[in-house]
């Protein structure tokens, strides 16, 4: 079943993407707007940078600045010209975030697919997983997708180069091995795979998971332990602070802060990176906050600080 708390998402809506609907439909306007009052404009953008829109609104998940706008004619087919990016200064200058949204809605699809293994240098290991959903059915790969829209858009009025690893473009995957590899050739500053866990009811609570120091064929993680625990630290806290969530109840003794070694985006990273695991979508109260978009915008942000505090910004 669908969502109870968002509209069609926009992969099961249409091939053409969110950002190119709304363009079509806003374009018109943003037009007419531009020959009236470019001061208008100006407080146009500036509620649009303000609302915080996301995945869940009818508004945009990024924003195009109407001055970018190509052509007098709506139905042109130029694309929108890239939105005017802040510039980002001083420590945050040049520096790239890769954030890996957990899963792919449609890897329930494509079960054969994901199943392969794949060489996670340490081990052989599943392509990728389904991951989970609340009981009601909302599932783990659209949250991990809505936060990390959110938290792109936040990284980004912080001037950051943003990468996402995949953004419903693909029917499944990426595999494990391709996430890290995104990372790792983006030479990102810091990468962050973003997940809600499903574990039986009454577990609460939020946990960073941190790369073990591990070596076997292509993975080699010694020189992002240290890097990736101050990650992990920054943004367990910042999150804590921005959603009033609890450290897991469940794993971790209460610090919010789990190592592996068995997880192949991990081992395979040569940049710092850490998973967050959001909350419980199998305890109701857990889900609750999972499924709200206020309350995702706030996870987004926790984390956003968290990063930003890393790179020193
Ligand atoms: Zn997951």
């Amino acid at each position: 079943m669908r969502y109870h708390d968002s509209p069609p998402s926009p992969e099961s809506a249409s091939s053409v993407s969110p950002d190119r609907r709304w363009f079509t439909r806003r374009s018109g306007l943003a037009v007419g707007a531009a020959v009236l009052a470019p001061t208008l404009l100006a407080g146009w953008v500036l509620v649009q940078l303000t609302t915080g829109a996301g995945a869940d609104d009818a508004r945009p998940p990024r924003i195009v600045m109407p001055a970018a706008v190509p052509s007098p004619t709506p139905s042109s087919s130029a694309a929108p010209a890239a939105p005017a990016a802040p510039q980002a200064k001083g420590p945050l200058a040049g520096k790239t975030v890769v954030i890996d949204p957990g899963h792919n809605t449609g890897n329930f699809k494509h079960t054969s697919e994901i199943d392969k293994k794949v060489d996670i240098g340490t081990n052989r290991k599943e392509c990728d997983t389904t991951g989970t959903t609340t009981n009601a059915g909302y599932m783990e790969a659209e949250f991990t997708l809505d936060v990390s829209r959110r938290l792109r858009t936040v990284l980004e009025a912080k001037g950051l180069k943003v990468v996402l690893t995949h953004e419903a473009d693909r029917a499944w995957g990426p595999c494990i091995d391709e996430r890290a590899r995104i990372g790792n050739e983006a030479a990102a500053d810091a990468v962050v795979s973003v997940h809600a866990d499903g574990v039986s009811s009454g577990n609460r609570g939020y946990h960073i998971i941190l790369p073990a120091k591990v070596k076997g064929g292509a993975a080699d993680t010694a020189k992002i332990v240290g890097p990736s625990r101050d990650l992990g630290e920054r943004i367990g806290s910042n999150f804590a602070r921005t959603t009033g969530s609890a450290p897991a109840n469940y794993l971790g003794s209460g610090t919010g802060l789990v190592v592996r070694d068995d997880l192949g985006g991990l081992n395979l990273s040569t940049r710092p990176k850490v998973f967050i695991e959001c909350g419980n979508m199998r305890d109701a109260k857990d889900a609750a906050l999972l499924t709200s978009p206020e309350w995702r915008q706030k996870a987004a942000q926790g984390i956003a600080d968290g990063i930003v505090g890393f790179l020193g910004g």
